[in-house]
């Protein structure tokens, strides 16, 4: 099982399964190059909510380790300063957000390393946290983390009248790849309906798979379940050439990104919607009449902007929406902070002194923002939470981009705030 080092200049594959139960410093060298200047801390969203994680003490400690196994004296210098330094199970605690790989002089993908404990921890079973065990249970008997039954995957679409190319006979241009959040949270829900309506208004020929859709893998991926992420990444590519799916749009930016850079040389293109509703809005296929007065502000996903470095077709969308005004977070584009839901962390239970998303929440009503904008089902998810425990109801709405086009098609209005 290969997958991209993202920690590369040029992107190169490393092979995560090779030697289970090792860690393989040849995969990890830049943790001796470390120098210690702690920017990825500054960077991490996790060590700025007060978790008891820190990107730097996890380099330096799989450092220690790494010599402890690879020098035959160790690295004596280094041992008498951190005699102390064990490695922590913390590192469950990695959103895998990348914040940390742009701020870093050397250029050190620390997630990478996170993941590949992460295979080590399941691979042996040891120090898994409970909750995420649960989930990977619940995504393998029921093919996605939210453990709700197949039957309901089509329930979003009920009176859209979709096409579903898995019915023999059917066939479209694009495959709506909808994705297990937005298919079965209540609150991500509303990004499907919106964009299915969108792309009917607009007369695009597209379909979906009903409840014949899998999960991409992701979540798998990302917490280190290897095994079953090859699994749903088998199935998802079965269904696509029983169907002869080639062209895929998602809601999401980590099924996109999976699909994307992760299934090595898959006969399809992918596309996040978001370059699909700019390509319509450059086509001319999409276009708003009415004014929709509004402040707004955007939330780049990490998945979306870091990995992918889509950052300014959501900005174009918005910007072409006419009244709407974009400012700007503090944090934004490669630099924008994580709602802390990516990497596993949905379907965990850790907690800091603060919530990540309510430090986001914060930096988009300093803006004096009405709207909080996203892309991305986890994002959206995340922050609506962050928001409503912040209390912060009567400051500012968080919506999907989706579903602000939506709105701005319709012609219907920004509700006011009340402050
Ligand atoms: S930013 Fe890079 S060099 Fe600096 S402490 Fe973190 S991992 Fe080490
Ligand atoms: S990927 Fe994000 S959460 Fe993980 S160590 Fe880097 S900055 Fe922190």
């Amino acid at each position: 099982m290969s997958i991209y080092v993202h920690g590369s200049a040029t992107p190169v594959i490393m092979d995560i399964e090779d030697e289970p139960g090792k860690t393989d410093v040849t995969d990890f060298i830049f943790f001796d190059a470390c120098m210690r200047c702690g920017r990825c801390v500054a960077s991490c969203p996790s060590a700025g909510a007060k978790e008891p994680f820190s990107p730097r003490d996890f380099v330096q400690s799989m450092r220690h380790k790494l010599w402890q196994e690879y020098s035959p004296l160790g690295d004596i210098r280094f041992m008498s300063r951190h005699e102390e330094t064990q490695i922590d199970e913390n590192y469950w605690y990695c959103t895998t957000c990348r914040a940390c790989l742009e701020v870093c002089p050397i250029y050190g993908a620390t997630f990478e390393a996170v993941i590949k404990k992460r295979v080590l921890a399941i691979e042996e079973g040891l120090k898994v946290p409970k909750l995420l065990n649960q989930t990977l249970e619940k995504l393998f008997n029921y093919d996605n983390p939210w453990e709700s039954s197949k039957r309901q995957r089509g329930a979003r679409a009920e009176g859209l009248d979709l096409v579903d190319l898995s019915n023999r006979g059917t066939t479209a241009d694009l495959c709506y790849f909808v994705g297990c959040t937005t298919s079965f949270d209540d609150t991500a829900q509303g990004m499907a309906r919106s964009f299915s309506k969108i792309l009917q208004t607009t007369g695009v020929s597209f379909g979906i798979l009903g409840k014949k859709e899998p999960c991409c893998g992701d979540i798998a991926r990302r917490v280190g379940e290897l095994g079953l992420s090859t699994e749903q990444m088998e199935k998802c590519l079965d269904l696509f050439d029983k169907y002869d799916i080639t062209n895929i749009v998602t809601s999401s930016p980590h099924c996109f990104h999976t699909f994307r850079n992760e299934y090595i040389d898959a006969p399809f293109n992918v596309r996040h919607y978001t370059l699909v509703l700019w390509e319509l809005i450059q086509k001319g296929r999409l276009s708003f009449k009415k004014e929709m007065a509004a402040k707004v502000t955007f939330h780049d996903p990490c998945y979306l902007g870091r990995y992918n470095r889509i950052f300014d077709e959501p900005r174009q969308i918005i910007r072409a929406i006419p009244g709407v005004r974009l400012v700007e977070m503090a944090h934004h584009g490669a630099d924008s902070l994580c709602c802390g839901g990516g990497g596993g962390r949905m379907w965990q239970d850790l907690n800091g002194e603060v919530k990540m998303g309510e430090v986001r929440i914060r930096e988009a009503v300093a803006t004096g923002a009405q709207i909080l904008i996203t892309a991305c089902p986890l994002c959206r998810i995340m922050l609506e939470d962050a928001r409503k425990a912040a209390g912060l109801n009567e400051m500012l709405r968080v919506t999907d981009l989706n579903e602000l086009v939506l709105q701005a098609l319709e012609g219907t209005e920004v509700e006011e705030l009340k402050s």
